[in-house]
């Protein structure tokens, strides 16, 4: 990487869309300044301030600042060096001191000659990106007869056939083959340009960001591509069809391999062998004019999706191929954030800059990327997989797959033997344990885990293993003579555990807002309008993940043991503790870092946890939100109407006295605050216990004089009424009625990613304190963990900071831009804590009130509604 000798000054001019506000131009001007010192920037900016773009457009401008410097400064360093050397060649004529000066002229030729060459990289680079532009250019004239090309020399292959069931050979081991292409490092040849990684939670809001870029002056000369997985961006209909996307990348790369075949054979012979099972989509002679689309158009996820199945090309290896050419490359967390993925997607971040948007939840993502999960079912199931498939190929195996295979056989009876200790499986058992403990306990500590993952992957077991099984299903049952390799039992295991894994699914998607609005969008974004089929669940893959976890230090995760003995079901769950280590490379190979948004208090955890070795290059940044202090009313509520103290712990909660002044409380504040009120509970089980409550007491029918009441659905689509419904029916209400009261859940669909500007949240209220279950063993063990790495009571903070961070998600889906407005409850006499306090947004913090009695809450928010609407 080519570094100035002269740093930039902070740029005050940004190319930003219209004038920004002061704390936009502040935050555009700190973050230049970390790019150019590679700081690591944490960037807290409430939402509504038009953070991303701020992000954006900073970072752009500082590497087209920084691009115009390199240039310069390797031009005016050629020509000095060749100065110096000419002068250098007059002294050492005259000079009696000639060796010392040839010795200082031959290092100035070095250096000369490395310059140079970078010089002519950097030459054709700018060439190769001019002549990209007049090709697209070109090419978008034509753009029609090419559309139509495309259409009619393809048609035959939109139908080609790629077989779901693999055949015998291709489910049989080969030897060894270290054939994957996406991890084989390449040999660069280009000029070494700094890249800009911009992350975020979802594709819907990387398309929202990439819109923002479209819209400002960088949308015409910056290149831009969006990154994402098979899932989002493969168009072949047969891979589609296979809704893991681990399944999808290991078909995609087997056929990939017949399409390399394709693309080197003659018209004639390419429709014969797109009747196997090649892509017809990756065509690598044609491949670069979507890459060049992608990049000289800006597209997002969906635009690069359209325009492959317009063209028949694939958006996936175009993108992949856009990359290495691109300025700024928007990708989401887990592409960026776990390392095998990142290496297999191909993605370099030396010297690179790394954004990481709406990261206050940086640390838990990371541990959920490297924890993992296994059933005892799905070990059982494999066991009978793998026993079967070494019977059925045992002849055929050479010694080491022999090995290797047995190698597998036994760790996972191992396994199951720690799951069910005493064998018939009588006796519960929960259990934690080291990394170091399962595989002694298990007794396969001798065998190198590593190398047993490194095996499967290298012959793609997974795939085959699946194959295999598929096949199994699809053949007769077997005869008395031949092995058990798949019995009614093992069916109606498989069957369950299909079941299971669908619930699953959809459970972690949940976990993952991935019914929110913006999620929603995602799914009509990544899904073609064909029904996905279903397909057989790898045993293999969670097991691998599995022992791979193990092969992590001891002291920075933990496994689970789970077994009940009644349900006949268990779990083995690894937790990773300490997120650090995976981060580390992240922060020892990208230049600088950006870790941003709108809630990112309390940042302890950051600096403790992830940046503790490099704690100078940290710089932080907090700004207000871009509203006056009076256009938010928030209240610590500590009594209620009646007097008494609110206290909505897991004990009081329950209580019949304590739900009934809720139930004052929100008839008092629906009286008083127009529009739309949301409020949030701190669980599904609360708010259906003081939903029946209100009920049978008739606080509902009282409010509903004033405003039509909805609550969030519990489950997927539960009682048929969708959460993007659900939004589309409050605001209706709000617009067509007298208002509307939403009943939400802190943590569930609603309190992250959505927007509840203007009537949709003229008054928010937080019920409680919604701490996480204290006794699960996992959050115990976490606390531990940090109490003994940290310091004492780190533990304690970090529970207490996830209560805090899910109360402020819910805080900020209200006032959500400069004429925003809108009042905030806090309903807990816990929240008049000053430590608790500290750990609210400060744009709450600054102007937020305690009345001694609930009268003056209800009296403020009157006085305060009434200045807004005159
Ligand atoms: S080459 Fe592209 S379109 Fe074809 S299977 Fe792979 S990802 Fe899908």
């Amino acid at each position: 990487m080519f570094s100035p000798r002269t740093k930039l000054k902070t740029a005050t001019e940004f190319d930003f869309p219209y004038q920004p506000y002061n704390i936009q131009q502040q935050l555009m001007e700190a973050l230049f300044d970390v790019l150019e010192h590679k700081k690591i920037g944490i960037f807290e900016s409430p939402t509504g301030t038009g953070k991303s773009l701020t992000l954006t457009c900073a970072a752009l401008r500082w590497l087209e600042s920084h691009e115009n410097l390199v240039r310069q400064d390797l031009l005016a360093r050629i020509t000095e060096i060749e100065n110096s050397i000419q002068r250098l060649n007059e002294e050492s004529n005259k000079s009696v001191d000639w060796i010392s000066i040839q010795y200082e002229g031959a290092q100035q030729r070095k250096e000369l000659c490395e310059l140079r060459k970078l010089g002519e990289l950097l030459q054709k680079e700018e060439e190769r990106l001019q002549e990209m532009r007049e090709r697209h250019t070109l090419l978008r004239k034509n753009s029609k007869h090419l559309k139509q090309t495309h259409s009619s020399s393809l048609s035959t292959f939109d139908e080609a056939k790629s077989a779901d069931v693999l055949d015998e050979d291709e489910v049989l081991l080969d030897d060894i083959i270290q054939d994957d292409e996406e991890v084989q490092e390449q040999e660069s040849n280009d000029f070494p340009s700094v890249q800009i990684y911009f992350c975020s939670r979802t594709h819907s809001q990387l398309s929202q960001v990439v819109r923002e870029i479209k819209k400002t002056a960088y949308g015409k000369r910056i290149r831009c591509v969006s990154l994402a997985s098979r899932q989002q961006l493969c168009i072949n209909p047969q891979v589609r069809k296979l809704t893991n996307v681990a399944l999808m990348n290991e078909r995609c790369t087997d056929m990939t391999k017949n399409s390399d075949k394709i693309n080197t054979v003659s018209n004639a012979k390419m429709q014969k062998l797109s009747g196997t099972k090649g892509c017809s989509f990756k065509r690598v002679q044609m491949l670069h004019q979507l890459s060049d689309a992608a990049l000289v158009d800006i597209t997002d996820i969906e635009d690069l999706v359209n325009e492959g199945k317009s063209t028949h090309l694939c958006p996936y290896y175009a993108a992949r191929a856009a990359a290495k050419d691109a300025q700024i490359i928007m990708l989401p967390y887990q592409m960026l954030l776990h390392h095998r993925t990142r290496v297999q997607s191909g993605i370099n971040l030396r010297g690179a800059v790394v954004i990481i948007d709406e990261a206050h939840n940086l640390l838990d993502t990371i541990s959920q990327l490297y924890s993992c999960e296994i059933s005892l079912q799905q070990l059982t199931i494999l066991q009978q997989q793998m026993t079967g498939y070494k019977m059925k190929f045992v002849k055929r195996f050479n010694t080491s797959n022999l090995l290797r295979i047995n190698q597998l056989i036994f760790v996972v009876k191992r396994l199951i033997k720690l799951i069910k200790p005493n064998g018939d499986g009588t006796n519960s058992n929960r259990r934690t344990l080291r990394t170091y403990d399962v595989t002694s306990e298990g007794e396969f500590f001798n065998i190198n885990l590593k190398e047993l993952v490194q095996f499967c992957e290298n012959n793609r077991l997974a795939q085959k293993l699946q194959g295999f099984a598929q096949r199994q299903n699809q053949e007769p049952q077997p005869s008395e003579n031949k092995p058990p390799v798949k019995n009614s039992a093992a069916l109606d295991i498989l069957k369950k555990l299909q079941q299971e894994h669908a619930e699953r699914q959809s459970k972690s998607q949940k976990r993952q807002n991935k019914t929110k609005e913006e999620d929603l969008k995602d799914n009509v974004v990544n899904d073609s309008n064909k029904p996905r089929i279903p397909v057989s669940v790898s045993t293999l893959r969670p097991f691998l993940s599995f022992i791979d976890s193990l092969t992590e230090s001891a002291d920075d995760g933990r496994v689970f043991i789970d077994y009940d003995a009644n349900a006949k079901s268990g779990t083995l769950k690894y937790l990773l503790l300490n997120p650090g280590n995976h981060f580390e490379t992240i922060i020892n190979e990208a230049r600088a870092i950006v870790i941003a948004g709108g809630t990112m208090q309390p940042t302890t955890e950051l600096t403790e946890q992830l940046f503790n070795k490099c704690p100078t290059r940290v710089q932080q940044y907090f700004y207000d939100h871009v509203v006056s202090s009076d256009a938010v009313l928030p209240f610590v509520v500590a009594n209620g109407p009646t007097g008494r103290q609110l206290c909505f712990n897991f004990t009081q909660r329950g209580n019949q006295d304590m739900m009934t002044e809720l139930g004052m409380i929100l008839q008092n504040i629906c009286n008083v605050v127009p529009a739309g009120v949301v409020c949030f509970l701190p669980s599904y089980e609360y708010l259906d216990e003081v939903y029946a409550h209100f009920e049978r007491n008739k606080v509902l029918a009282s409010i509903s004089q004033k405003k039509c009441i909805f609550r969030e659905p519990r489950g997927t689509a539960a009682v048929g009424h969708t959460v993007e419904q659900l939004l589309v029916d409050y605001s209706n209400a709000i617009k067509e009625k007298h208002g509307a009261l939403l009943f939400s859940v802190v943590g569930g669909k609603l309190s992250e990613g959505l927007n509840f500007a203007d009537d949709l949240g003229r008054g928010v209220i937080v019920v409680g304190m919604p701490y996480p279950n204290r006794h699960s063993p996992e959050l115990q063990e976490r606390m531990k963990y940090l109490d003994i790495t940290l310091k004492p009571g780190a533990g304690n903070e970090y529970y207490e900071n996830l209560c805090m961070k899910a109360v402020n998600q819910c805080i900020g889906r209200s006032v959500r831009h400069i004429r925003d407005y809108a009042c905030v409850y806090l309903l807990d006499e816990r929240y008049s804590s000053e430590r608790i306090q500290k750990k609210l947004p400060h744009w709450i913090s600054r102007c937020l009130q305690t009345p001694s009695k609930f009268g003056l809450v209800q009296a403020a928010t009157a006085k305060f509604f009434k200045t807004k609407s005159s």
